[in-house]
């Protein structure tokens, strides 16, 4: 299962991908499991029809009356498929039958001036709207503050769905908001280009999304962050539209771009963007390496990251994550080669790929590293979107499950992982429930890098309080090491507390000050990102 062959369906509200591609836990992982104290729990997911829903608060003729009624749902099902997003808290929530954060209809705009439209109306009649792409926000982004609304609308952009422009001559393509990514690439394909953004959420994201939470693909080493790949966008809000991006760059104060990237729908509704794409590569190529130790390999990526060769692909497990094969789930808990593994890959023409790579195994041997071909770097490639299908069985099997990521300087990366190990650690076995932690360094920069955990252990009676704890342990433990709270998940509801701690008041006013001027009444996604504005 590679990035060429995801089928983008629509997902169940709880469980993840294409009902083709769901998977079981294979023998060695439900021994392990037992051994971690893990027990089925005693009540079994929700069935989605029992979940019960509050009528809906919102007139919807006045909806109908801006997209049309064909275009205004109150069904139970859509609502329920639109409620929340993917954290574990969020599934776990749904799965118990809690969907008191549903929205009271779906509108799926079909153009950006009914989007307009749509927020002044939502504007006069108080209705709070929550910018819908994917779905896949893992921050509570999805699930803003209802109190002193009236109704709460999802605004799904699915009928943005266009490739509005290629520029083959400036290489950048202009994409509608609700374009999937799996769909936006094939389209580019079409035309011998790429994107090059494949996020693990990729089967599911959108670009909106992407642009929205400033997302980071798996290839960022080559290809950069979604943020680095805009060049331009188009904002809606409640006062109007606002365009950014008439030439790559400018000197013209400062960057409007980057203030919308990253507002995660708090500032407007971003209905498309236009992003610099690259010809498709003809050549792929990816490797295995092994390193004694995690301190070996993470400096062997920095010397990469600084001095370069750059790999498209660069990736660094932990001793833990490495004998955990998330990859693979039937290799899965199988115990793993030892030491520490990375991944490098490679894109381009035959020979830039050869040079590259020749270039990176020097470097990489100079630093410690053996080579281990490219079986292990293929097997990650075509088993890395897999990682996600394997969180609904061990949710059912009692596992409690979760990812977080931060990222910081090089000088202070061995600190943070330390940090937010032993916070984790020390939550959750407090809680009688010691984790499994892994970790891995997942974008790398001149300057620092990111870290990405997945925490595993038995869940407790209440699971979501169980992760609450963890996480704010970890959070605490991200703050008290000097870090950032998010590398590329985003603020949404989970991170605005630790946010507003990190970024300090006056930020905080300022991107206020912004909100307030764009969409005065505080319609746009209540409580994600900023507080909510008092009185
Ligand atoms: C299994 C899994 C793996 C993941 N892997 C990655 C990863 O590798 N890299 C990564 O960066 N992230 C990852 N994520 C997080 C998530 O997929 C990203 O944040 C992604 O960019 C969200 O895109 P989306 O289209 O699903 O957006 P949504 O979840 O629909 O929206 C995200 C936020 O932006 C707002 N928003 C959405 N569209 C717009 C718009 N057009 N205008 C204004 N605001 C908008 C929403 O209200 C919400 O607050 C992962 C999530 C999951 C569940």
């Amino acid at each position: 299962m590679t990035e060429a062959d995801l089928p983008r369906t629509d997902f169940h509200p709880y469980r993840w991908g294409d009902p083709a591609h769901r998977t079981t836990l294979p023998a060695a992982a439900t021994e392990t499991l037992a051994a971690f104290g893990v027990r089925t729990p005693e009540q079994p997911p929700a069935e989605l029809a029992a979940i019960p829903l509050a009528e809906p608060a919102v007139d919807l003729a006045a909806l109908a009356e801006v997209v049309g009624a064909a275009h205004v749902s109150a069904d139970h099902d859509t609502r329920l498929a639109h409620t929340r997003g993917w954290s574990t808290p969020d599934l776990l929530r749904l799965r118990a039958g809690d969907a008191s954060d549903a929205p009271d209809a779906v509108v799926l705009p079909g153009s950006h001036q009914e989007v307009v439209d749509l927020l002044a109306r939502c504007e006069q009649l108080n209705y709070a709207v929550v910018p819908f792409a994917g779905g896949t926000s893992v921050v509570g982004g999805l699930a803003p503050e209802r109190a002193g609304f009236a109704g709460v609308v999802a605004l799904d952009l699915k009928r943005l769905d266009a490739v509005l422009a290629v520029d083959e001559v400036s290489r950048t393509a202009t994409l509608q908001a609700g374009l999937r990514g799996v769909e936006a690439e094939r389209q580019l394909r079409e035309k011998g280009l790429t994107l090059g953004h494949f996020p693990q959420s990729y089967e599911g994201a959108s670009i909106g999304g992407y642009a929205a939470a400033r997302s980071a693909g798996q290839s960022s080493a080559g290809y950069g962050r979604f943020d680095d790949m805009v060049v331009g966008l188009v904002l809606a809000t409640p006062r109007g539209t606002l365009t950014s991006g008439t030439a790559p760059k400018s000197a013209a104060g400062p960057d409007l771009r980057q203030l919308v990237l990253g507002s995660e729908g708090a500032l407007g509704v971003i209905t498309s963007v236009t992003v610099r794409v690259r010809p498709l590569p003809a050549e792929r190529v990816f490797e295995g390496w092994r390193f004694p130790d995690f301190a070996t390999g993470a400096a062997a990526l920095r010397r990469l990251a600084q001095d370069g060769p750059m790999p498209t692909v660069l990736r660094l497990s932990d001793e833990a994550e490495t004998s955990v094969n998330l990859a693979d789930p039937a290799a899965m808990f199988g115990g793993g080669p030892g030491g520490c593994m990375a991944v490098t890959g490679y894109e381009g023409t035959a020979a830039e790929v050869a040079a590259r790579r020749a270039a990176v195994t020097e470097v990489l041997t100079a630093a410690g590293g053996q080579a281990l071909g490219t079986e292990p770097g293929e097997a990650w490639r075509t088993g890395r979107f897999r990682a996600p299908y394997l969180r609904d069985p061990l949710l059912d099997a009692g596992v409690l499950i979760e990812t977080l990521e931060t990222v910081t300087f090089w000088s202070n990366l061995s600190a943070l992982r330390t940090a937010v190990t032993e916070a984790l650690s020390t939550a959750l076995t407090a809680q009688g429930t010691p984790p499994l932690v892994l970790c891995h360094i997942s974008h790398v920069y001149e300057t620092g890098a990111s870290l990405y955990f997945t925490v595993a252990c038995a869940q407790t009676e209440d699971p979501v309080g169980q992760w609450q704890q963890a996480k704010q342990a970890a959070n605490a433990a991200i703050r008290a090491a000097g870090a950032a709270i998010t590398h590329h998940h985003g603020v949404g509801t989970d991170h605005r507390a630790t946010y507003a701690e990190e970024v300090g008041p006056l930020a905080i006013e300022a991107l206020s000050a912004v909100k307030a001027v764009l969409d005065p009444a505080g319609i746009l996604n209540p409580g994600v990102l900023l507080p909510r504005a008092e009185g």
